[in-house]
């Protein structure tokens, strides 16, 4: 970072307190374009769990964004952008642009979101009789389970139906009279594996193939009144943390191939669910040096910011953030902790920081806006960052 964006920095923390969680609209507005020029033929619905804060969720709506939901409190987050528009208008979002894909829903959740008649994710037999009982209204996209191997998280152990049942939820799903549009995956979150897309690409094509052949019609009637197909490629579109991970460029030839090469444009919908890639570089975390001690030699940083906070990321997404030092100095493994009562609470045991660093003296993570403090706890009387938002329009 260059000694500009530093001196910004220690501005917003004067200014602020800490820890302060910036949001940078600009970066975000950037992401969305690139992922849009990237894959122009791919709908991107921004993923909201991956940060779900209000502001963002008005930028990715102004940009002309759709949403992938996955909770009712996730719908209204969206629901207040388009709440002022008349109901036709609304509606016909609510159909173009929301899904809601989480493959579990409450009954009490389906009896509300059938009003909206909205497109949700499904991938057993199970919700399948929920979704007959209490939502008919709603149209289906049936969820496969794909190889998520190499990716950072792991979905597949939770989420999907096995490829060779397809059809036959499929065919459930049309003999209880419901609609079924089309067939997603997800193969797994910051996926730096391509094969792991090649591969869900291989299973959508044969199941469309073999509901044809079976005369199940998958699609909804759009606009120009002729049967399309959704195909749902999910997130995992990974962000480069570090250097050895591919870039997007290269993965999205190869999506754009893959997807031509296998399925007719035409009668196909291809739509995405990015989370991470939208909103991981545009955050930064500042946190401040609360505590100071020398443990076995070694230097330990007690920081106002840790992992039941922030950093939750590194629990459950899997994500380290290494922490930089506004001050410069000659750096040394050390150990940095979050301010709760618990050894969990612990950054990392090896960041490499000046040595000399002294308390109230500033450190700043990162990259760090996805699954962060969407997951940020308030364990221990500590509440999540206070967030700052830059470059808003
Ligand atoms: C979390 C999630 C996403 C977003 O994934 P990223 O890897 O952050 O892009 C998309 N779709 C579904 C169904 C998810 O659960």
């Amino acid at each position: 970072m260059i000694n500009k964006q530093k001196t910004m920095l220690e501005k917003i923390a004067r200014e602020h307190g800490t820890p302060v969680f910036i949001i940078d609209h600009k970066k975000i507005r950037e992401n969305y374009n690139e992922f849009r020029e990237k894959l122009p033929e791919v709908q991107a619905y921004f993923a909201v769990k991956a940060n779900s804060n209000p502001e963002i969720i008005k930028t990715m709506y102004d940009m002309g964004a759709s949403f992938d939901v996955a909770s009712f409190p996730e719908f209204m987050l969206v629901y207040d952008n388009i709440k002022h528009l008349p109901e036709e208008e609304r509606q016909d979002f609510i159909w173009n642009k929301i899904i809601y894909a989480n493959t579990i829903k409450p009954a009490e959740v389906l009896a509300k979101l059938n009003a909206y008649k909205i497109l949700v994710t499904f991938d057993n037999i199970e919700e399948l009789r929920k979704i007959k009982k209490y939502a008919p209204d709603v149209g289906l996209v049936l969820r496969i389970r794909v190889p998520n191997t190499g990716s950072m998280v792991e979905l597949s152990s939770k989420f999907g139906a096995h490829p060779g049942e397809a059809v036959d939820l499929i065919a459930e799903a049309i003999n209880f009279g419901l609609g079924v549009e089309g067939i997603s995956f997800h193969v797994g979150s910051q996926c730096n594996n391509f094969d792991n897309y090649s591969q869900a690409l291989n299973f959508a094509s044969s199941i469309f193939k073999e509901a044809q052949l079976r005369n199940y019609h998958i699609g909804f009637t759009g606009k120009e009144e002729k049967k399309r197909k959704i195909l749902d490629i999910g997130g995992g579109f990974p962000v480069k943390y570090t250097p050895d991970v591919k870039s997007f460029s290269s993965l999205s030839e190869k999506l754009n191939s893959e997807i031509k090469r296998l399925f007719p444009i035409d009668d196909i919908q291809v739509i995405a669910e990015p989370g991470r890639f939208i909103v991981a570089t545009a955050c930064t975390l500042i946190t401040k040096i609360v505590g100071k001690a020398v443990r076995d030699g070694k230097t330990c940083y007690y920081l106002n910011d840790g992992v039941y906070h922030t950093f939750s990321g590194q629990v459950f997404d899997h994500q380290p953030y290494p922490l930089h030092s506004i001050k410069g100095g000659v750096k040394k493994v050390c150990a940095t902790f979050g301010p709760t009562c618990d050894a969990f609470d612990t950054i990392s045991l090896a960041d490499e920081l000046p040595e000399d660093l002294q308390i109230d003296d500033l450190l700043y993570a990162e990259n760090i806006g996805a699954y962060s403090i969407a997951s940020s706890t308030h364990f221990n009387g500590f509440p999540p960052a206070k967030i700052v938002h830059l470059n808003k329009l």
